[in-house]
Formats: structure tokens, C-alpha cells, sequence
């Protein structure tokens, strides 16, 4: 099959379109023809190498499939040859407490396919069989690889962790990113008030689209004064935090007294500081969020039927050309979903 790989880490140029061999899957797993798959900021971070994480070389990058069903073992019951599906990108064990608790994600052993496993910058994927979820109804190639990691992510941030309601405030980081633009949404569903972050005034116009009920522009304005202003001083009930370093202290100072700020991410680096202060004297509450259960994405699956999200999709381009849709992703260009077809 052809593929998109890198031999070494290194910037968007160790990317190589090339001739590898197909994967070959066990009985516990499906081989999926890829239609389309979708960037994530882990595949720069995989790319780049991490200190600490061992990634195997040559390595195919990839976490949101969208295919059809090539090859399942004779056992397997629900799906079949032909059948059209999206992938959950992330699985445990399937046999620890966590796992069957519904935190996977807590699994000892949980990989995320196309970070240290190959991924879907290919034209086969091996993937879990229990991992397959039909594409939804309606939902194009592009769309359905579009959704799986960041609405989990979304999800899992606001339902499970943040538990958002109406009555909150919740104020998104960077809503033209993947996370946030799905962070507005699910906040939306969830019938909370939500303030958006964006760097221009077209990615604003777009967050409002999304539903943000008030943007703030982050290079040009005060963020904390401007939730201070449309929350009768009193700030944000719940931040949705992903951007890390630039925005922590930020974050932190826009939330209200008992406030709860979630993370999933640093893309701007991890070693930020923290006013203990303001945890302890206005009773914050931080909440770490890596992924979701499966059980979560399916719920996310359910939405879209019902209508309740929209994919955001910024840009597709061939599988040849990863390292310019990569480009695009690590220039902050981009509104929304980065997307290779396949
Ligand atoms: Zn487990």
C-alpha cells in the first residue's frame, strides 16, 4: 500500500509518500480501507519527537479514520466487507478496572492508533474490531474522519469532567482550533452561555456561527476584562484550556470563585505557572482531560444523528501532500479540521 511516513523526527520535510507493506491483522482486529483521516496536534508532536515518549520508527501518523471495513476475522458478528465506518482512535486493554469501568482512557495500556501505533496516513489501517463505529448516516468521507478526537475530547471535557450546565458560563480558548470549535458546540448542547477566544475577526465570525455567544479577540483585547464584563465581574464558571503556557495564567484569572478550568492539552508548552493563590482563595477546581471511553464517543456519535453538531472542516488535501496540510496546522492558519483523503 502507499502511506505517508517518517523515518526520523524532524520538521514537515521528513514526511515521505512511499511504497510500504500492508498491515496485517490479528482476530482481534478489522483492516479498514482509508477514505479519509484527519490531523491532530499529536501527529506534530509525534513528528517532532517527544523526550521520554518512544515512538517506533518508521512511524504512520493518523488518529481520525474514516473507511470501509476490507477484511474482519470469520468470528466477527457485527460488521462486515463494505461496511462504512469511523474509528475510535484510542483503546486499553479492554480487561482492567478502568477499561471496564468506561475509563479507557485511565487504561495502564492505552494507545491512541497513529501515535506510537500506525495510523490512518495510508491506505489501510489496522484497527481493533470492537473500535468500529458506522459512519453516520449523511456524513461525507472528510466529515466523518473530522469528529472522533476532538468531540471526545469536547465531550469528555464538559459532560464528564467539567460537567457544564445551563446556568454556566464557559469561556473556550482558541475556538478556531479542532478542540474549540467542538468545545463551543458541546457547551452550546449542554445549554450553557459561552464566551469564545479567537486571533482575528474572521475566526470570531466564524466561532459565533458555531454559537459562542460573545467573542473576544486574544491578541487585541483583555480577556480577563472582557469576561469580567460579560459576567457582572464575576468570570467564567467553567475555561476550556488547551493552549497551555501563552494562556494558563490567563485562564486561571478569568475563572469565578469555584470556577472549574479543564485542560487537554499545551500547545504553546507545558511549563506554566500557577498563582496557587487563586486555586486555594477562590476555590478553583483544575481538571486534566486525555481523550475519552468509548462510551463517551459514542454518545458524541448520537448527537451528530440528532443533528446537534456540525463537523468543522478548514481544508483537505491528498495523503501526498500531509506535510503541507501539517504546514497549514503548525500556522495557525487553519479553522476547524486539517483533512488528508485518501
Ligand atoms: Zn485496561
Amino acid at each position: 500500500m502507499k502511506a505517508t511516513r517518517f523515518h526520523r523526527h524532524g520538521g514537515p520535510e521528513v514526511l515521505q509518500y512511499e511504497e510500504v507493506p500492508d498491515p496485517e491483522p490479528s482476530s482481534d482486529e478489522a483492516l479498514v480501507r482509508v477514505k479519509a483521516c484527519a490531523l491532530n496536534h499529536l501527529d506534530i508532536w509525534a513528528r517532532n519527537g517527544l523526550p521520554r515518549v518512544a515512538i517506533p520508527l518508521p512511524h504512520i501518523s493518523g488518529s481520525d479514520i474514516s473507511g470501509i471495513v476490507e477484511w474482519v476475522p470469520p468470528e466477527e458478528q457485527m460488521f462486515r466487507k463494505g461496511d462504512e465506518v469511523v474509528v475510535n482512535p484510542g483503546f486499553g486493554c479492554g480487561r482492567c478496572d478502568r477499561c471496564l469501568s468506561g475509563r479507557d482512557n485511565q487504561c495502564r495500556d492505552y494507545r491512541i492508533i497513529g501515535y506510537g501505533v500506525d495510523g490512518g496516513y495510508a491506505e489501510l489501517v489496522k484497527v481493533r474490531r470492537t473500535h468500529l463505529i458506522r459512519r453516520p448516516e449523511g456524513m461525507g468521507w472528510v466529515e466523518a474522519a473530522s469528529f472522533p478526537l476532538v468531540f471526545e475530547t469536547a465531550y469528555h471535557m464538559l459532560v464528564t469532567k467539567a460537567r457544564a450546565g445551563p446556568g454556566d458560563t464557559v469561556l473556550v480558548l482558541a475556538a478556531s482550533s479542532g478542540v474549540g470549535s467542538a468545545a463551543v458546540q458541546m457547551a452550546k448542547v449542554l445549554g450553557a452561555r459561552v464566551i469564545a477566544t479567537a486571533g482575528d475577526p474572521e475566526k470570531m465570525e466564524k466561532a459565533a456561527r458555531l454559537g459562542a455567544d460573545f467573542t473576544i479577540d486574544h491578541y487585541k483585547q483583555d480577556v480577563i476584562a472582557e469576561v469580567k464584563k460579560l459576567t457582572e465581574d464575576r468570570g467564567a464558571d467553567v475555561v476550556v484550556e488547551h493552549v497551555g503556557k501563552a494562556t494558563w495564567d490567563v485562564s486561571l484569572k478569568a475563572l469565578a470563585k469555584g470556577g472549574r478550568i479543564v485542560t487537554c492539552g499545551a500547545t504553546t508548552g507545558s511549563d506554566a505557572a500557577t498563582d496557587l493563590r487563586y486555586v486555594f482563595s477562590r476555590e478553583l477546581t483544575v481538571y486534566g482531560s486525555y481523550m475519552a471511553g468509548m462510551g463517551e464517543l459514542l454518545e458524541v456519535v448520537e448527537l451528530f444523528r440528532q443533528g446537534r453538531l456540525k463537523t468543522v472542516v478548514d481544508s483537505e488535501y491528498p495523503l501526498q501532500e500531509a506535510s503541507e496540510a501539517q504546514k497549514r496546522m503548525e500556522s495557525s492558519a487553519h479553522f476547524g479540521k486539517i483533512v488528508l483523503k485518501v
